[in-house]
């Protein structure tokens, strides 16, 4: 008996091209899509190395815990870092970009996340894009946690290293990962002489070896469930439709913020503005007195598939996390993840009412 995939046919190298065309499509770009094997941190990792060298002055947006990992790249590649880091509970705003390179002239790199899964905030990429162009640095985006829930337009924003993974909000596996490359990241990278070469972060080896020799032969054997799982996952947004998907992402965002204000019981939105908030994923401040991990733990003992999840490292203790992606960007799991906190909040003492978050779920989030 032949297994479903394990006794698969080998991928071929068409069908490899194939696969990163319709990455291209769904980003709207025009440049080289390189789709690569592993989890989104291996583009990320491979652009910084790329991008950045001694000489280098690179601005780093902190928004989250994602850039502060950008930060210590940067400055290990030998590139004097200038971090721009904001409030974990607002976006960065255009100005502040603007005012940061005008400080700066000689900054030629510029990492921003697009969306933070980590703390629920999303930042206006296409106005900083217009202050990073103008500047003239390379610009780089981890568009992983926005990709599929909300829109990313790479060329038109003048993202020059646009960085997506399967995994959020495309409902995909975690192992595999694309970035979309311009001329101009091409060249910054064949001109860096510490850019990785022959090393699996090196997106130059790619470049060499599949895309200029014109995508006939892999330069690896094919992560092949990974690579038809990525096709798989594209093809269900195609069906779907984008806007359809981003539109369920939204209203899972918009309904999560209203149906936690209404539960009441202390919880608050941890993005202080709904326009700061990411369709992705929706933060909420825990209760004054009350630990977000053991309220999360609680809220999860009775139903372990709920999105919920505590904040990451110093945030456990404050923030809890309802991951609305992906399968779960649909009303029965936000009215699922209300509920559960709600009822541990109850067993901490807390008064919620859980019919008013309902309600204002229905409200936000109407049933077609
Ligand atoms: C989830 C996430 C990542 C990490 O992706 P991996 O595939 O787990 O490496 C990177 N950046 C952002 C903004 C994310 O939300």
């Amino acid at each position: 008996m032949t297994h479903p995939f394990l006794d698969l046919p080998p991928l071929t190298a068409a069908h490899f091209a194939a696969i990163e065309r319709r990455v291209a499509s769904l980003l709207a770009t025009e440049q080289d899509v390189v789709v690569m094997q592993g989890e989104a941190l291996l583009p990320l990792e491979g652009c910084i190395r790329g991008g950045a060298r001694p000489g280098s002055t690179a601005l780093n947006v902190v928004t989250g815990p994602y850039g502060q990992t950008f930060g210590d790249w940067l400055r290990d590649c030998g590139a004097e870092v200038v971090d721009l880091t904001v409030p974990f509970h607002a976006a960065v705003t255009a100005e502040q970009v603007a005012e940061a390179l005008a400080e700066r002239p000689e900054i030629d790199f510029v990492s921003l996340v697009h969306a933070e899964a980590a703390t629920g905030n999303t930042n206006p990429v296409a106005e900083i894009g217009e202050a990073v162009r103008a500047h003239g640095a390379l610009f780089m985006l981890d568009a992983v946690a926005s990709v599929g829930a909300e829109p990313l337009l790479p060329d038109a924003w003048g993202v020059d290293l646009c960085v997506i993974g399967a995994q959020k909000a495309m409902g995909g596996p975690a192992g595999v990962s694309a970035v979309s490359v311009s001329e101009r990241a091409w060249e910054r990278f064949a001109a860096n002489p510490a850019a990785p070469r022959r090393s699996y972060l090196s997106l130059l080896d790619w470049k060499e070896r599949w895309i200029d020799a014109g995508r006939t032969a892999l330069p690896h054997a094919p992560a092949q469930l990974e690579m038809l799982a990525l096709e798989a996952c594209v093809e269900r947004i195609e069906n779907e439709g984008p806007a359809a998907v981003m539109a369920r992402h939204t209203a899972a965002a918009a309904a999560t913020r209203a149906g936690a204000v209404a539960l009441g019981g202390g919880l608050e939105p941890y993005v202080h503005e709904a326009r700061d908030a990411a369709p992705v994923a929706t933060t909420l401040r825990a209760p004054a007195g009350v630990d977000a991990t053991a309220l999360v733990a609680h809220a999860r003992a009775a139903q372990p598939s709920l999105p919920l999840i505590a904040g990451g490292g110093a945030l456990s203790k404050e923030m809890i996390r309802v991951n609305h992606y992906g399968a779960d960007a649909t009303r029965g799991a936000v009215l699922s993840s209300l509920a559960a906190l709600g009822a541990a909040l109850a067993d901490a003492g807390r008064q919620v009412d859980l019919e008013a978050a309902r309600k204002a779920v229905g409200e936000t989030w109407p049933s077609a």
